[in-house]
């Protein structure tokens, strides 16, 4: 496949030709195999990435394959472009709102979106080498650019190349599905892998799927100017989070004028002269909207197809590959790391899964899947943050918890920023300071979680987090008031009165 062909290369200007000089460079010729490698590693996202350029630092032989972008989809297609989009849209509010710091503005906010995407495709060819096939071939990494395939135990073909290794690693991540929504066969949709190729905003914007990918995205483009119409499945928007920080995102989300149609029950998608009609039916009533352009950002199935598993023995289902704790698959020798066997599906946990897997498939360890803590955030404004466990799984295991909450309003400086719109919510072990579990909903909240994912990492509970001292005026200071409510918590009636008359004493 040539790099001109690949949709995500689109439009092929300055930068993302630069951006495939780098993941896919024109002429790429594979290297000859090797007799045998150490590691040979299938996907070069974040996951196949990182476990090929550590096992390579430890000195092993490695093969990394790529069928299209090296990078994967993070910084093609995902976190990277999504990110750049967010920002330009984050100026957009300050303009919208800079009369509330006493800024005027004359007119209204002109928005360029051909230059929004034009940085976006800049700052990804800026971001690029660091994934290039040029870095990783400086690493010692054989990279072969192709389809793998396994044949047996002990070999992949990528082409003609016979690739024999020791052990295996499939990283070969996800993609859009294609959900089961009458219609959507007749009607031409975006989904992540061609959104960030637009260079027109669509006046319209239908977004199917109210997870993160489609909450930051209808957020950014309805601040762009985009008539935005939100398609919210029966469980909500952001499903997964805390109810309370799902409430704020939606209500920012309709101030930024995103229409949220709820629900999602019974969509209906059929083309109406040249555009997209979109029918829902819903509680609240029902909706019949048409939009020029729509983005499914709902359901990802795993990239499974090529590898021919069932030659190999490697277990699989529709959600991915299935491994152990230790990220082995059913085949002793195949590990697999990243989207494609985890449902923590972000690029942080790619990487620590990637390290997992160089110590376990490499040098005999047992490092644990179940050992790690995962913190993730979705980057709306306001961004939602979230580590550990949930209120309702607490409840859902029977494991009695005590929750202290903290309201952005209490914060000076969430106050001085006129970012009041937010929360932390700790969860402890009932009776003790061991911190389960914690949701942030602030401007910063993906950069709070981590001091609280420090805490429960290091084994550290929130009397430990009440005892740090934290500069003012920050946002992180509602850290420490969460801290401080659980000090007053501990404060009984009983410890009150002893306090009382001790003092009565010295007085
Ligand atoms: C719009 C969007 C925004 C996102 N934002 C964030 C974010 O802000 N933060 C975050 O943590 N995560 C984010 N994610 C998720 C993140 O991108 C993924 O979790 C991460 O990319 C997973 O890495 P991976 O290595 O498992 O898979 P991938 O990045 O998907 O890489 C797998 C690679 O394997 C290749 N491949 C597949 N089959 C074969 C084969 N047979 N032979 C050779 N190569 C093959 C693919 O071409 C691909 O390049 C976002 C995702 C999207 C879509």
């Amino acid at each position: 496949m040539y790099f001109q062909d690949l949709e995500e290369l689109r439009p092929l200007d300055q930068h993302n030709l630069r951006l495939a000089a780098n993941v896919r460079p024109e002429g790429w010729s594979n290297p000859k195999p090797r007799d045998s490698y150490n590691l040979v590693v299938i996907g070069a996202g974040t996951a196949g990435l990182v476990t090929a350029a550590g096992a390579a630092g430890l000195g092993a032989r490695v093969a990394l394959v790529e069928r299209r972008l090296l990078g994967g989809d993070c910084l093609n297609v995902g976190c990277v472009p999504s990110k750049a989009l967010i920002r330009s849209a984050h100026a957009v509010a300050d303009v919208r709102e800079a009369a509330q710091y006493g800024v005027r503005v004359q007119g209204e906010a002109d928005i360029d979106f051909a230059a929004v995407m034009e940085r976006m495709r800049r700052l990804r060819a800026d971001i690029s080498p660091h994934d290039s096939a040029a870095r990783l071939t400086e690493l010692g990494i054989d990279v072969f650019l192709g389809e793998a395939r396994f044949e047996r135990t002990g070999l992949v073909t990528v082409g003609e190349a016979e690739l024999r290794y020791k052990k295996a690693v499939i990283a070969t991540g996800g993609q859009a599905a294609a959900p089961a929504i009458p219609g959507l066969d007749q009607v031409p949709y975006l989904t992540n892998e061609t959104v960030f190729s637009l260079t027109e905003l669509p006046r319209r914007l239908g977004v199917v799927g109210a997870g993160p990918i489609g909450c930051e995205l209808a957020q950014a483009f309805a601040r762009f100017g985009s008539e935005v119409f939100l398609v919210e499945a029966e469980h909500g928007i952001l499903p997964r989070e805390d109810p309370d920080a799902a409430a704020i995102v939606r209500a920012e989300l309709e101030r930024d004028g995103v229409r949220v149609l709820c629900c999602g029950r019974g969509l209906r998608l059929d083309e109406k002269s040249g555009a997209i009609r979109l029918q829902v039916g819903s509680h609240g009533g029902n909706y019949d909207v048409v939009v020029d352009r729509l983005l499914v950002a709902v359901g990802r199935r795993p990239n499974l197809k090529a590898l021919n598993l069932e030659a190999v023995g490697v277990a699989f289902d529709g959600t991915g590959v299935t491994v152990d704790d230790h990220l082995r698959t059913t085949n002793r020798r195949i590990y697999a790391a990243g989207d494609v066997s985890s449902s923590f599906k972000f690029t942080h946990a790619a990487d620590a899964m990637a390290r997992i897997v160089i110590q376990n498939a490499l040098f005999f360890g047992r490092s644990k899947m179940s050992a790690l803590t995962i913190p993730w955030a979705t980057y709306t404004m306001p961004e939602v943050a979230h580590v550990g466990l949930y209120e309702s799984e607490a409840k859902k295991h029977g494991i009695a918890i005590d929750t202290f909450r903290v309201d952005m309003t209490g914060v000076d400086r969430a106050i001085l920023d006129g970012d009041e719109k937010g929360f932390l919510k700790v969860h402890v072990k009932k009776g003790g300071s061991r911190i389960l579990g914690a949701t942030v909903v602030a401007r910063n909240a993906g950069d709070l979680i981590s001091e609280i994912t420090l805490a429960m990492v290091a084994g550290r509970g929130l009397d430990t987090l009440a005892r740090t001292i934290h500069p003012y005026p920050t946002q992180a200071e509602i850290i420490k008031r969460a801290g401080d409510a659980y000090n007053r918590a501990r404060l009984t009636p009983r410890v009150r009165w002893l306090f009382g008359k001790l003092l009565a004493l010295r007085r």
